[in-house]
Protein backbone atom coordinates (compact mmCIF):
# COMPACT_ATOMS: atom_id res chain seq x y z
CA UNK A 1 0.00 0.00 0.00
CA UNK A 2 1.28 4.13 -1.04
CA UNK A 3 2.31 5.62 2.45
CA UNK A 4 -1.21 7.83 3.31
CA UNK A 5 -0.68 11.12 2.37
CA UNK A 6 -0.78 13.90 5.54
CA UNK A 7 -1.33 17.23 6.04
CA UNK A 8 1.76 19.93 6.97
CA UNK A 9 1.73 19.87 11.22
CA UNK A 10 -0.23 22.98 12.20
CA UNK A 11 -1.86 23.35 9.59
CA UNK A 12 -5.55 22.20 9.87
CA UNK A 13 -8.20 20.80 6.97
CA UNK A 14 -11.69 22.73 8.28
CA UNK A 15 -13.84 19.68 6.94
CA UNK A 16 -17.82 19.97 5.73
CA UNK A 17 -18.68 19.19 9.66
CA UNK A 18 -17.02 22.40 10.98
CA UNK A 19 -17.35 24.36 7.48
CA UNK A 20 -20.61 25.66 7.86
CA UNK A 21 -19.59 26.98 11.58
CA UNK A 22 -17.10 28.75 9.04
CA UNK A 23 -19.75 30.25 6.79
CA UNK A 24 -21.81 31.51 9.54
CA UNK A 25 -19.16 33.67 10.53
CA UNK A 26 -18.32 34.61 7.23
CA UNK A 27 -21.49 35.63 6.58
CA UNK A 28 -21.94 37.57 9.66
CA UNK A 29 -18.51 39.08 9.42
CA UNK A 30 -19.68 40.33 5.73
CA UNK A 31 -23.04 41.86 7.11
CA UNK A 32 -21.34 43.67 9.81
CA UNK A 33 -18.62 44.89 7.50
CA UNK A 34 -20.96 46.38 5.54
CA UNK A 35 -22.78 48.08 8.69
CA UNK A 36 -19.77 49.75 9.56
CA UNK A 37 -18.67 50.96 5.78
CA UNK A 38 -15.87 48.98 5.67
CA UNK A 39 -15.02 47.39 2.25
CA UNK A 40 -12.72 44.71 1.15
CA UNK A 41 -9.00 44.72 0.14
CA UNK A 42 -7.26 41.33 -1.18
CA UNK A 43 -3.91 40.84 -1.10
CA UNK A 44 -1.69 37.77 -2.15
CA UNK A 45 -0.52 35.38 0.47
CA UNK A 46 3.00 35.59 -0.48
CA UNK A 47 5.43 39.22 -0.60
CA UNK A 48 8.27 40.06 -0.13
CA UNK A 49 10.33 39.06 3.19
CA UNK A 50 11.51 42.99 3.48
CA UNK A 51 7.66 44.07 3.74
CA UNK A 52 6.94 41.89 7.00
CA UNK A 53 10.87 42.66 7.93
CA UNK A 54 10.41 46.39 7.87
CA UNK A 55 6.95 47.18 9.12
CA UNK A 56 6.88 44.12 11.88
CA UNK A 57 10.10 44.51 13.07
CA UNK A 58 13.47 42.64 12.55
CA UNK A 59 13.61 42.05 16.05
CA UNK A 60 10.09 40.29 17.30
CA UNK A 61 8.99 37.13 17.68
CA UNK A 62 6.79 37.26 14.34
CA UNK A 63 10.20 37.94 12.23
CA UNK A 64 13.27 36.44 14.68
CA UNK A 65 11.11 32.68 14.87
CA UNK A 66 7.97 32.59 13.40
CA UNK A 67 7.94 33.65 9.81
CA UNK A 68 7.79 31.20 6.84
CA UNK A 69 10.59 32.94 4.76
CA UNK A 70 12.37 31.80 1.58
CA UNK A 71 14.51 32.07 -1.37
CA UNK A 72 12.53 31.46 -5.14
CA UNK A 73 15.32 29.65 -6.27
CA UNK A 74 13.83 30.46 -9.61
CA UNK A 75 14.85 34.08 -9.69
CA UNK A 76 16.64 34.65 -6.32
CA UNK A 77 13.88 36.60 -4.58
CA UNK A 78 13.38 36.69 -1.17
CA UNK A 79 9.81 35.97 -0.23
CA UNK A 80 7.37 35.22 2.68
CA UNK A 81 4.10 33.84 3.26
CA UNK A 82 2.22 36.55 5.56
CA UNK A 83 2.46 35.96 8.82
CA UNK A 84 -0.62 39.12 9.35
CA UNK A 85 -2.08 41.24 7.00
CA UNK A 86 -1.97 44.83 8.00
CA UNK A 87 1.64 45.50 6.19
CA UNK A 88 0.50 43.68 2.68
CA UNK A 89 -3.00 46.02 3.36
CA UNK A 90 -0.92 49.28 3.89
CA UNK A 91 1.34 48.27 1.02
CA UNK A 92 -1.53 47.94 -0.97
CA UNK A 93 -2.89 50.85 -0.11
CA UNK A 94 0.32 52.69 -1.13
CA UNK A 95 1.27 51.04 -3.84
CA UNK A 96 -2.14 52.08 -5.52
CA UNK A 97 -2.03 55.37 -4.16
CA UNK A 98 -5.42 54.75 -2.53
CA UNK A 99 -4.92 57.40 0.20
CA UNK A 100 -5.52 60.29 -2.70
CA UNK A 101 -9.30 59.51 -3.27
CA UNK A 102 -9.26 60.15 1.27
CA UNK A 103 -8.87 57.85 4.14
CA UNK A 104 -9.89 54.42 3.30
CA UNK A 105 -12.05 51.76 5.76
CA UNK A 106 -10.87 48.51 4.82
CA UNK A 107 -10.74 44.90 5.88
CA UNK A 108 -9.25 41.95 4.77
CA UNK A 109 -9.54 38.13 5.97
CA UNK A 110 -7.69 34.82 5.35
CA UNK A 111 -5.10 32.53 5.94
CA UNK A 112 -1.75 34.01 7.98
CA UNK A 113 1.21 31.70 8.38
CA UNK A 114 3.42 31.51 11.73
CA UNK A 115 6.21 28.78 12.51
CA UNK A 116 4.80 28.32 15.77
CA UNK A 117 4.89 25.31 18.50
CA UNK A 118 0.82 23.85 17.38
CA UNK A 119 -1.19 23.65 20.11
CA UNK A 120 -4.82 24.71 21.01
CA UNK A 121 -5.57 28.00 19.26
CA UNK A 122 -2.28 28.20 18.00
CA UNK A 123 -1.40 27.09 14.66
CA UNK A 124 0.94 27.46 11.83
CA UNK A 125 -1.52 28.45 9.41
CA UNK A 126 -4.59 29.98 11.09
CA UNK A 127 -6.90 32.38 10.16
CA UNK A 128 -7.41 36.48 10.81
CA UNK A 129 -10.40 38.61 9.81
CA UNK A 130 -8.65 42.55 9.89
CA UNK A 131 -9.83 46.25 9.54
CA UNK A 132 -8.23 48.72 8.80
CA UNK A 133 -8.84 52.81 9.24
CA UNK A 134 -6.31 54.93 7.41
CA UNK A 135 -5.75 58.25 7.13
CA UNK A 136 -7.65 59.01 10.25
CA UNK A 137 -5.78 60.57 13.41
CA UNK A 138 -8.33 59.20 15.83
CA UNK A 139 -9.65 58.73 18.46
CA UNK A 140 -12.96 58.78 17.60
CA UNK A 141 -11.72 56.17 14.65
CA UNK A 142 -10.17 54.01 17.51
CA UNK A 143 -13.25 54.63 19.43
CA UNK A 144 -15.24 53.43 15.91
CA UNK A 145 -13.12 49.83 15.89
CA UNK A 146 -13.31 48.80 19.41
CA UNK A 147 -17.66 49.60 19.27
CA UNK A 148 -17.62 47.83 15.97
CA UNK A 149 -15.92 44.59 18.14
CA UNK A 150 -18.51 44.68 20.58
CA UNK A 151 -21.55 44.75 18.31
CA UNK A 152 -19.60 41.61 16.28
CA UNK A 153 -19.36 39.71 19.78
CA UNK A 154 -22.91 40.42 19.86
CA UNK A 155 -23.59 38.98 17.09
CA UNK A 156 -21.60 36.01 16.97
CA UNK A 157 -23.32 35.10 20.56
CA UNK A 158 -19.89 35.89 22.19
CA UNK A 159 -20.48 37.38 25.80
CA UNK A 160 -17.58 37.47 28.44
CA UNK A 161 -14.50 39.43 26.68
CA UNK A 162 -13.03 41.55 28.27
CA UNK A 163 -11.55 44.89 27.03
CA UNK A 164 -8.32 45.78 27.53
CA UNK A 165 -6.60 49.07 26.25
CA UNK A 166 -3.24 50.95 26.94
CA UNK A 167 -1.25 53.47 25.36
CA UNK A 168 2.28 53.41 23.79
CA UNK A 169 2.75 57.12 23.12
CA UNK A 170 4.22 59.02 20.18
CA UNK A 171 7.43 57.75 18.59
CA UNK A 172 9.71 60.48 21.02
CA UNK A 173 8.02 58.96 24.48
CA UNK A 174 8.87 56.05 23.17
CA UNK A 175 12.55 56.96 22.88
CA UNK A 176 12.72 58.23 25.81
CA UNK A 177 11.14 55.41 27.62
CA UNK A 178 13.08 53.13 25.76
CA UNK A 179 16.24 54.74 27.01
CA UNK A 180 15.07 54.27 30.76
CA UNK A 181 14.60 50.51 30.08
CA UNK A 182 17.92 49.98 29.08
CA UNK A 183 18.91 51.27 32.02
CA UNK A 184 16.56 49.46 34.37
CA UNK A 185 17.57 46.67 32.69
CA UNK A 186 20.97 46.92 32.40
CA UNK A 187 21.10 47.42 36.21
CA UNK A 188 19.09 44.04 36.67
CA UNK A 189 20.44 41.85 33.61
CA UNK A 190 21.14 39.04 36.26
CA UNK A 191 17.58 38.67 36.46
CA UNK A 192 17.03 38.43 32.31
CA UNK A 193 16.56 35.24 30.62
CA UNK A 194 19.01 34.29 27.25
CA UNK A 195 16.53 36.18 25.25
CA UNK A 196 15.84 39.33 27.19
CA UNK A 197 19.16 39.67 27.38
CA UNK A 198 19.83 39.49 23.85
CA UNK A 199 17.07 42.43 23.20
CA UNK A 200 18.21 44.38 26.00
CA UNK A 201 19.51 46.95 23.29
CA UNK A 202 17.95 46.03 20.08
CA UNK A 203 14.20 46.02 21.73
CA UNK A 204 13.89 46.24 25.55
CA UNK A 205 10.10 47.10 24.76
CA UNK A 206 9.46 43.24 24.37
CA UNK A 207 11.10 42.18 27.14
CA UNK A 208 7.84 43.46 28.74
CA UNK A 209 6.08 41.22 27.08
CA UNK A 210 7.86 38.19 28.14
CA UNK A 211 5.65 35.51 29.27
CA UNK A 212 8.52 34.21 31.44
CA UNK A 213 7.21 33.72 34.97
CA UNK A 214 10.57 33.99 36.67
CA UNK A 215 10.84 37.72 35.26
CA UNK A 216 7.53 38.56 36.28
CA UNK A 217 9.00 40.60 39.14
CA UNK A 218 11.32 42.50 37.27
CA UNK A 219 9.07 43.34 34.64
CA UNK A 220 6.73 45.07 37.31
CA UNK A 221 8.94 47.56 38.24
CA UNK A 222 10.16 48.61 35.47
CA UNK A 223 9.97 52.19 34.49
CA UNK A 224 6.12 52.74 33.01
CA UNK A 225 5.93 55.15 29.58
CA UNK A 226 2.92 56.39 31.24
CA UNK A 227 5.05 58.18 33.05
CA UNK A 228 6.88 59.88 30.00
CA UNK A 229 3.96 60.18 27.87
CA UNK A 230 3.93 62.90 26.29
CA UNK A 231 1.40 65.57 25.80
CA UNK A 232 -0.60 65.29 23.00
CA UNK A 233 -0.81 61.01 23.81
CA UNK A 234 -1.88 61.60 26.98
CA UNK A 235 -5.40 63.85 25.88
CA UNK A 236 -5.54 60.87 22.83
CA UNK A 237 -5.63 58.37 25.76
CA UNK A 238 -7.75 60.21 28.11
CA UNK A 239 -10.43 61.44 25.04
CA UNK A 240 -10.30 57.75 24.01
CA UNK A 241 -11.58 56.74 27.45
CA UNK A 242 -14.09 59.59 27.62
CA UNK A 243 -15.60 58.54 24.24
CA UNK A 244 -15.64 54.84 25.41
CA UNK A 245 -17.38 55.62 28.23
CA UNK A 246 -19.99 57.70 26.75
CA UNK A 247 -21.31 54.41 24.42
CA UNK A 248 -21.02 52.34 27.31
CA UNK A 249 -18.33 50.28 26.26
CA UNK A 250 -16.12 48.71 29.35
CA UNK A 251 -12.47 48.71 29.51
CA UNK A 252 -9.71 48.14 31.45
CA UNK A 253 -6.49 49.89 31.52
CA UNK A 254 -3.22 47.60 31.11
CA UNK A 255 -0.52 49.90 30.91
CA UNK A 256 1.93 47.06 30.15
CA UNK A 257 0.23 45.96 27.22
CA UNK A 258 2.78 45.39 24.51
CA UNK A 259 1.52 44.31 21.29
CA UNK A 260 4.09 42.15 19.40
CA UNK A 261 4.77 43.79 16.38
CA UNK A 262 7.23 47.00 16.33
CA UNK A 263 4.92 49.81 14.27
CA UNK A 264 2.07 50.68 17.11
CA UNK A 265 2.45 53.92 18.58
CA UNK A 266 -0.68 55.28 21.13
CA UNK A 267 -3.99 52.99 21.42
CA UNK A 268 -3.34 49.46 21.87
CA UNK A 269 -6.05 47.11 22.49
CA UNK A 270 -7.05 43.86 23.16
CA UNK A 271 -10.06 41.46 23.60
CA UNK A 272 -9.22 38.44 25.65
CA UNK A 273 -11.38 35.66 27.17
CA UNK A 274 -11.04 33.59 30.46
CA UNK A 275 -12.60 30.77 28.75
CA UNK A 276 -9.64 29.40 26.01
CA UNK A 277 -6.91 28.39 28.21
CA UNK A 278 -3.32 30.20 27.62
CA UNK A 279 -4.78 31.48 24.05
CA UNK A 280 -6.44 34.12 25.46
CA UNK A 281 -6.86 36.97 23.14
CA UNK A 282 -8.94 36.75 20.74
CA UNK A 283 -8.56 40.37 18.74
CA UNK A 284 -5.79 43.13 18.94
CA UNK A 285 -5.41 45.81 17.46
CA UNK A 286 -4.03 49.61 17.93
CA UNK A 287 -2.51 52.82 16.19
CA UNK A 288 0.35 52.85 13.86
CA UNK A 289 1.05 56.55 12.45
CA UNK A 290 4.71 55.77 11.46
CA UNK A 291 4.14 52.68 9.09
CA UNK A 292 2.79 54.17 5.95
CA UNK A 293 5.88 56.76 6.10
CA UNK A 294 7.92 54.12 7.33
CA UNK A 295 7.31 51.84 4.17
CA UNK A 296 7.41 54.55 1.52
CA UNK A 297 4.12 56.18 1.86
CA UNK A 298 3.38 59.73 2.36
CA UNK A 299 2.41 60.13 5.83
CA UNK A 300 -0.73 59.45 7.10
CA UNK A 301 -1.93 58.15 10.30
CA UNK A 302 -3.83 54.59 10.97
CA UNK A 303 -5.29 52.53 13.18
CA UNK A 304 -6.84 48.48 12.90
CA UNK A 305 -6.99 45.35 14.58
CA UNK A 306 -7.14 41.58 13.93
CA UNK A 307 -8.78 39.38 15.12
CA UNK A 308 -8.48 34.97 15.26
CA UNK A 309 -10.78 33.24 13.50
CA UNK A 310 -10.21 29.71 14.67
CA UNK A 311 -10.23 31.15 18.46
CA UNK A 312 -13.32 33.61 18.08
CA UNK A 313 -14.97 29.87 16.70
CA UNK A 314 -14.09 28.18 19.51
CA UNK A 315 -15.52 31.18 22.05
CA UNK A 316 -18.88 30.76 19.92
CA UNK A 317 -19.20 27.08 20.59
CA UNK A 318 -17.84 27.62 24.04
CA UNK A 319 -20.69 30.41 24.65
CA UNK A 320 -22.92 27.33 23.65
CA UNK A 321 -24.47 29.17 20.17
CA UNK A 322 -25.62 26.20 18.23
CA UNK A 323 -25.17 26.66 14.42
CA UNK A 324 -27.09 24.10 12.33
CA UNK A 325 -25.77 23.35 9.25
CA UNK A 326 -28.04 23.63 6.39
CA UNK A 327 -31.37 21.64 6.23
CA UNK A 328 -32.11 20.32 2.24
CA UNK A 329 -35.82 21.05 1.66
CA UNK A 330 -36.11 17.93 -0.62
CA UNK A 331 -34.25 14.90 -1.43
CA UNK A 332 -35.75 13.19 -4.33
CA UNK A 333 -35.61 9.12 -5.11
CA UNK A 334 -36.96 7.64 -8.01
CA UNK A 335 -36.54 4.03 -9.95
CA UNK A 336 -37.24 3.42 -13.53
CA UNK A 337 -35.77 5.06 -17.05
CA UNK A 338 -38.76 7.48 -17.68
CA UNK A 339 -38.55 8.70 -14.10
CA UNK A 340 -34.93 9.35 -13.81
CA UNK A 341 -35.11 11.93 -16.39
CA UNK A 342 -38.04 13.60 -14.41
CA UNK A 343 -36.35 13.46 -11.37
CA UNK A 344 -33.81 15.42 -13.00
CA UNK A 345 -36.39 18.20 -14.31
CA UNK A 346 -38.07 17.84 -10.91
CA UNK A 347 -34.94 18.87 -9.22
CA UNK A 348 -33.60 21.84 -11.59
CA UNK A 349 -37.37 23.04 -11.78
CA UNK A 350 -37.11 23.35 -7.58
CA UNK A 351 -33.63 25.07 -7.43
CA UNK A 352 -35.28 27.45 -9.83
CA UNK A 353 -37.71 28.25 -7.26
CA UNK A 354 -35.09 28.39 -4.86
CA UNK A 355 -35.25 25.00 -3.17
CA UNK A 356 -32.62 22.99 -2.14
CA UNK A 357 -32.18 19.51 -3.54
CA UNK A 358 -30.12 16.35 -3.21
CA UNK A 359 -31.29 14.34 -6.22
CA UNK A 360 -30.62 10.48 -5.31
CA UNK A 361 -27.84 9.72 -7.50
CA UNK A 362 -26.03 5.60 -7.76
CA UNK A 363 -29.32 3.51 -8.02
CA UNK A 364 -30.90 1.21 -5.80
CA UNK A 365 -33.81 0.38 -4.65
CA UNK A 366 -36.33 2.85 -3.34
CA UNK A 367 -35.74 1.29 0.43
CA UNK A 368 -32.78 1.99 0.49
CA UNK A 369 -32.58 5.81 -1.14
CA UNK A 370 -35.34 6.41 1.50
CA UNK A 371 -33.47 5.32 4.23
CA UNK A 372 -31.08 8.03 2.46
CA UNK A 373 -33.42 10.36 2.05
CA UNK A 374 -34.20 10.87 6.23
CA UNK A 375 -30.69 10.37 6.70
CA UNK A 376 -30.07 13.92 4.45
CA UNK A 377 -32.23 15.82 7.02
CA UNK A 378 -34.37 16.48 4.29
CA UNK A 379 -37.73 17.98 5.11
CA UNK A 380 -39.52 15.72 2.35
CA UNK A 381 -38.81 12.99 0.30
CA UNK A 382 -40.26 13.27 -3.55
CA UNK A 383 -40.92 10.13 -4.77
CA UNK A 384 -40.84 9.37 -8.29
CA UNK A 385 -41.47 5.82 -10.31
CA UNK A 386 -42.50 5.43 -13.85
CA UNK A 387 -46.29 5.97 -13.18
CA UNK A 388 -45.58 9.37 -11.60
CA UNK A 389 -43.12 10.13 -14.43
CA UNK A 390 -45.77 9.46 -17.26
CA UNK A 391 -48.46 11.72 -15.27
CA UNK A 392 -46.40 14.50 -14.88
CA UNK A 393 -46.64 14.29 -11.09
CA UNK A 394 -44.54 13.32 -7.96
CA UNK A 395 -45.43 11.70 -4.79
CA UNK A 396 -44.19 14.15 -1.44
CA UNK A 397 -43.71 12.27 1.86
CA UNK A 398 -43.22 14.53 4.26
CA UNK A 399 -40.07 13.38 6.54
CA UNK A 400 -40.34 15.28 9.97
CA UNK A 401 -44.39 15.34 10.42
CA UNK A 402 -46.09 12.70 10.57
CA UNK A 403 -48.47 13.48 7.67
CA UNK A 404 -49.53 11.16 4.51
CA UNK A 405 -47.54 11.24 1.72
CA UNK A 406 -49.87 13.03 -1.34
CA UNK A 407 -50.10 12.77 -4.76
CA UNK A 408 -49.44 16.20 -6.97
CA UNK A 409 -48.54 18.16 -9.78
CA UNK A 410 -44.76 18.98 -10.55
CA UNK A 411 -45.61 22.67 -10.73
CA UNK A 412 -47.46 22.19 -7.81
CA UNK A 413 -44.28 21.17 -5.41
CA UNK A 414 -42.37 24.56 -5.42
CA UNK A 415 -44.71 26.37 -3.56
CA UNK A 416 -45.55 23.56 -1.28
CA UNK A 417 -42.78 22.85 0.02
CA UNK A 418 -41.34 26.07 0.54
CA UNK A 419 -44.32 27.14 2.88
P1 LIG B 1 -0.41 35.62 20.85
O1 LIG B 1 -0.01 36.52 21.96
O2 LIG B 1 -1.55 34.69 21.20
O3 LIG B 1 0.75 34.93 20.19
P2 LIG B 1 -0.21 37.69 18.88
O4 LIG B 1 -0.03 38.92 19.68
O5 LIG B 1 0.98 37.04 18.27
O6 LIG B 1 -1.03 36.59 19.74
P3 LIG B 1 -1.49 39.09 16.73
O7 LIG B 1 -0.31 39.11 15.84
O8 LIG B 1 -1.88 40.33 17.40
O9 LIG B 1 -1.32 37.92 17.80
O10 LIG B 1 -2.73 38.50 15.94
C1 LIG B 1 -4.08 38.83 16.25
C2 LIG B 1 -4.88 37.60 16.62
O11 LIG B 1 -4.63 36.52 15.73
C3 LIG B 1 -4.53 37.01 17.96
O12 LIG B 1 -5.18 37.71 18.98
C4 LIG B 1 -5.04 35.61 17.84
O13 LIG B 1 -6.44 35.55 18.06
C5 LIG B 1 -4.74 35.29 16.41
N1 LIG B 1 -3.50 34.50 16.30
C6 LIG B 1 -2.23 34.95 16.31
N2 LIG B 1 -1.36 33.93 16.14
C7 LIG B 1 -2.11 32.82 16.00
C8 LIG B 1 -1.81 31.43 15.78
N3 LIG B 1 -0.56 31.00 15.63
N4 LIG B 1 -2.83 30.56 15.70
C9 LIG B 1 -4.12 30.97 15.84
N5 LIG B 1 -4.47 32.25 16.03
C10 LIG B 1 -3.48 33.16 16.11
MG1 LIG C 1 2.19 35.42 18.78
Amino acid sequence: MAKVAKAVRGMNDILPEEAHQWQFFERTVQDWLAMYGYRSIRTPIVEHTDLFVRSIGEVTDIVEKEMYSFVDHLNNDRLALRPEGTASCVRAVIEHNLLYEGPQRLSYSGAMFRHERPQKGRYRQFHQVGVEALGYSGPDIDVELIVMCARLWQMLGITGLRLEIGTLGSMESRALHRAKLIKYFEQNVKHLDEDASRRLHTNPLRILDSKNPKMQSVIEQAPRLIDDLDEASRIHFETLQFMLREQDVQFEINLRLVRGLDYYNRTVFEWVTDRLGAQSTVCAGGRYDGLIEQIGGKPAPACGFAMGVERLLALVHQCGKEIMPPIPDAYIVHQGKQAMSFAWKTAELLREAGCQVILHCGGGGFKSQMKKADVSGARYAIIIGDDEALAGEVTLKPLRVATDQTRIDLHAIGDLIKT
